[in-house]
């Protein structure tokens, strides 16, 4: 090589750097959401804001981002930016075959439902125990978009029907807790329900196994019995910190008989107790849910309790049972809060849930409808409603994983002729996979 040539290659190379560090320089963000109504409770901010991400995380949520620092900006005027909504009661445990089982073809697949209503983590409500929780893992957690978490059944055997689910032998606390220490990235608290006895004995193995792994336990309380009171469950039997689900479905007392809320839930509320919606197929009724609401008892959490049972009847997603507490009078704040930050702390998640600098870029851009809407109960009852939120978009990690109307993309006459793949991977989630090439040997 002349002296000459080494020269050209050597500025060359020099004209390369300054132009990547310059580049990179100029792009410090990979995406900004510009313009949006940015509703984050946990930060306190509720008002329009840029919000900057680099690396899958939040950068910055600032007044006036410039745009010439970011390498993809999306104009989100006029909409909702929130935390990406966290569901804390899913049954997921899909894909064994079992017919008739939570553990089995009950439960859902989570992406199907998840990034199209905003929601980033979900929870497992008990659809296993610890026997099957790695068969849970395997099949559904490890191959998930969506972040899903489990409460841990404290039935062995998980959600896998009566026979199982009544069996007082196969409620463990040690096991349980065993399990639940082994995997604390993924196992967030320990679930007691269905239980059609008299018994205390799955609540009180449920708080045993909760107290020696430090998580919450999330309570449906079964069949109602008068051998064990709600009262007793809510104000002596479980803990500070611990989760009442199906609240508003009047199967257990949770209104008096003068159409009160029973006194206990305040009672409760007062030393700590969580009261969270898990809808469900069967457990929200209007006529339990508009009184409490109008008192003032608001739950702490709003979640679905989704399965094939409340898939497409009252329930359908999360957002429409947030929409269900905007049609009650919450405003949206008081509903965001409710999906994002409140069950985050409640499952001792605080790393979620807010869009604070270094956070995860879980985050959900939202639309808020006006128009004439119906909600159903688990009855069949409607009520109506003038406003509703929909999802327009979904960032999982920073990356666009779900986009209704395609407010990230490009229109297809403004592009080269016979363009193919618009998206980047710095921001798109959603870039098909491609095609892998054979292996060696295999034709
Ligand atoms: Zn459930």
């Amino acid at each position: 090589m002349t002296t000459s040539i080494k020269q050209t290659a050597f500025l060359l190379m020099l004209i390369a750097l300054f132009w990547m560090s310059n580049a990179s320089a100029q792009q410090k963000y990979d995406l900004l959401l510009k313009g949006g109504h940015v509703i984050d409770p946990k930060n306190k901010i509720s008002a329009v804001r840029d919000v900057a991400i680099a690396n899958g995380k939040v950068a910055t949520v600032a007044a006036n981002i410039d745009p010439a620092e970011a390498f993809k900006v999306v104009d989100v005027t006029g909409y909702y930016v929130t935390p990406g909504l966290i569901d804390i009661h899913v049954h997921v445990n899909a894909g064994t075959g079992e017919r008739g089982s939570y553990a089995g073809d009950n439960s859902v697949y989570p992406d199907g439902f998840t990034f199209r209503a905003g929601v980033t983590t979900v929870a497992d409500a008990g659809s296993a125990g610890w026997r099957n929780f790695e068969d849970f893992k395997q099949r559904v957690i490890d191959r998930s978009k969506t972040r899903v978490f489990a409460f841990l059944n404290i039935v062995g055997y998980g959600m896998r029907g009566p026979k199982f689910e009544q069996d007082l032998k196969d409620m463990e606390a040690k096991p349980a807790a065993e399990m639940a220490l082994r995997y604390p990235e993924l196992i967030v608290g320990i679930k007691t329900a269905h239980y059609a006895g008299p018994e205390w004995t799955p609540v009180e193995h449920a708080v045993e196994a909760g107290t020696i792994a430090k998580i919450p336990v999330m309570v449906d309380f079964g069949i109602n019995h008068a051998e064990r009171p709600l009262s007793e469950l809510v104000t002596k039997k479980l803990r500070p910190g611990d989760i009442y689900t199906h609240v508003y479905s009047g199967l257990r007392n949770e209104q008096d008989e003068s159409g009160q809320v029973n006194p206990s839930l305040w009672e409760a509320r007062k030393r700590g107790m969580i009261f969270d919606v898990g809808h469900g197929g069967g457990s929200f009724a209007w006529r339990i849910a508009v009184p409490a609401i109008k008192a003032g008892f608001l739950p702490d959490s709003i979640s679905t309790d989704l399965h094939i049972g409340s898939m497409n009847a009252g329930m359908k997603d999360m957002l429409n049972v947030m929409n269900k507490f905007l049609a009650m009078g919450l405003s949206t704040e008081d509903v965001i809060l409710r999906s994002t930050w409140n069950p985050a702390r409640e499952i001792h998640h605080e790393e979620l849930g807010h869009l604070s600098p270094g956070a995860g870029a879980d985050i959900t851009v939202l639309k808020l409808e006006k128009g004439n809407f119906g909600f159903v109960d688990m009855y069949g009852a409607r009520l109506r409603g003038t406003q509703k939120l929909t999802c327009e978009l979904t960032l999982r990690e920073g990356k666009v994983v779900y986009d209704l109307n395609g407010i990230t993309r490009p229109d297809w006459d403004k592009l080269p002729r016979g363009y193919k793949q618009t998206g980047d991977p710095r921001w798109d989630g959603v870039i098909p996979v491609r095609p892998v090439p054979p292996t060696k040997g295999s034709n």
